[in-house]
């Protein structure tokens, strides 16, 4: 397959979790933790069974915390936390066991060298801030959009207009700028909305949805990009 280099690019656009930080392995932390401290879905539950319905209330690698909440209210009606705690202590959790992909800081810094365009984009609150902070990227990128804080989230075009001023680019620039994300219904989708061409994050062998229109390239890690 053709090598994708980035400087060939007048912008380049990351995601954070599971493209830049190891999203999945904090995920099963939080969640084998909470099995493993709550009586109620060791009862209910084996713990692989317990780490599938976990993995039903992500999915494509992304969480919509209050119907999880939901979900898990539905299984386990005692369940001990309130919304809001369960929201506090899924990402204080998630913020603390989250770890940068191996190789991740170097590859940013050279970015940084080599003067490309390039920010982050993510769907999420002030939990993201955290996340780069606590795996030492902070300050490694020239923007970052988090959602949450921005007022529009991936898919939605808003935020990929929000992306291309901060690449300080115009509309006749998107098919300059190259998108690179794991989700194809939040990331790709989003990104081939406004015309920028697109990297899939593949993850576990999965397949690129059917009723999708195709990304331009598919990698298994950013490590294949070329600078
Ligand atoms: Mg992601």
């Amino acid at each position: 397959m053709k090598k994708i280099k980035l400087s060939e690019y007048k912008g380049i656009v990351f995601d954070l979790d599971d493209t830049l930080i190891d999203r999945k392995e904090a995920y099963i932390k939080v969640f084998s933790t909470l099995y493993h401290e709550d009586d109620l879905f060791q009862k209910k539950f084996s713990f692989d069974d317990a780490m599938s319905f976990f993995w039903s209330l992500s999915p494509n690698n992304s969480i919509d915390v209050k119907n999880a909440y939901i979900e898990i209210k539905k299984t386990i009606p005692d369940f001990k936390f309130n919304y809001q705690d369960f929201y506090e202590y899924y990402y204080e959790n998630l913020v603390k066991n989250i770890k940068p992909y191996t190789g991740v800081k170097k590859f940013l810094d050279k970015l940084i060298e080599k003067k490309i365009n390039f920010g982050i984009v993510t769907n999420g609150g002030k939990y993201q801030y955290e996340k780069v902070k606590n795996t030492g990227l902070e300050g490694k990128y020239n923007f970052l959009i988090a959602s949450e804080i921005f007022g529009s989230s991936k898919p939605n075009i808003e935020i990929y207009l929000e992306t291309l001023r901060q690449l300080k680019l115009t509309d006749k620039d998107v098919e300059n700028i190259l998108f690179i994300g794991d989700n194809p219904y939040t990331d790709i989708k989003g990104a081939q909305r406004i015309g920028f061409k697109t990297v899939w994050i593949k993850m576990d062998g999965s397949n690129y949805p059917d009723n999708l229109s195709p990304p331009n390239y598919i990698i298994e890690s950013f490590r294949e990009l070329e600078i």
